[in-house]
């Protein structure tokens, strides 16, 4: 968090495997400027997952030593780097601390409750092993019966990605159930000998298969604890809580929007710069001289009294 130009560098709790095999796990990230606040702003339709993407594209400004990272990367990361990145790109944006109020969930209490948290006190779990595939074997209950009557029990899987999430994540309101299908054909490699098993063959796959694929998938993945454990004080009781990082981190965007326009129209105002570079600028910065302004503003008002 030192030094504002360079962005933080962070190291992701899973780390994007190269084609050669090579883990790549220190990310040095850029703060938003004025532009990804407004584009972001703007963009209400996008699905959160590609706007995930669209964001840590122009942010992420190294991986390892790939740099520029190209956005085919960044959607090549696991589900649980990208929302740790997000989570570092909320710290340098807006701060660490997070609050908010909600209602507690208990129906006869429902009374506001204040949330206040820290970001750096996320848990976060790094993966032990690396990938990019995982074999398992399924109990022998659980095997794949092929047309031949025999019996597949290894299954070798990946882990979904950012990618997955983009494609999956529409279905996810409207069809639960198919949108965990199709992560699974996406993410399931081999069943026995049959490589690239594709939609036929993983949806044959038995109730009892899928969930023991779908517990080893969780058992390998990095992991961002977003689930957080709330106490009301009205009622004394606890709940929990599941922090929604997306629509938190882009709702905050969206309200101040406003703010940005304003804000660029003041230093346009008084420094005749141009709106260019002014939305080049980080917040951060922006907020500097803004600061500067005021203090300059009082110090000649006083001046003149
Ligand atoms: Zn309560």
């Amino acid at each position: 968090m030192e030094c504002w130009n360079n962005g933080i560098t962070g190291i992701l709790p899973g780390g994007y495997v190269d084609e050669t095999g090579i883990v790549h796990q220190e990310a040095q990230l850029t703060p938003l400027t004025g532009k990804e606040e407004e584009l972001l702003a703007q963009s209400r339709r996008q699905e959160s997952a590609s706007l995930v993407t669209n964001v840590l594209s122009r942010c992420l400004k190294r991986l390892g030593p790939i740099e520029p990272v190209p956005e085919e990367v960044v959607r090549c990361l696991l589900i649980a780097d990208r929302q740790y990145l997000l989570l570092k790109l909320r710290e340098m944006t807006f701060g660490e601390r997070v609050q908010a109020s909600v209602s507690c969930p208990w129906p006869d209490c429902r009374e506001k409750v204040d949330i206040n948290f820290s970001i750096k006190d996320i848990p976060i779990k790094e993966s032990l092993e690396k990938g990019p595939f995982y074999k398992m074997e399924l109990s022998p209950e659980a095997a794949f019966k092929s047309d031949n009557q025999e019996d597949y029990r290894e299954i070798v899987f990946r882990l979904p990605n950012g990618g997955d999430q983009e494609l999956v994540s529409p279905l996810l309101a409207e069809n639960e159930a198919l949108a965990l299908s199709m992560l699974l054909e996406r993410c399931i490699v081999e069943i026995g000998p049959v490589k690239n098993p594709g939609k036929e063959l993983v949806d044959k796959l038995s109730p009892l298969a899928r969930m023991e694929i779908e517990k080893h998938m969780a058992a390998a993945a990095p992991y961002v604890e977003l689930d957080m454990e709330a106490h009301c004080p009205e009622c004394g009781r606890e709940f929990t809580l599941p922090f929604d990082l997306y629509h938190f981190f882009f709702g905050e965007l969206r309200t101040s929007l406003d703010m940005l326009y304003r804000e660029v129209h003041y230093l346009a105002y008084h420094y005749h710069w141009s709106e260019q570079e002014i939305m080049d600028m980080t917040r951060e910065k922006r907020h500097k001289y803004i600061e500067v302004l005021a203090d300059e503003i009082e110090r000649m008002n006083n001046a003149v009294s």
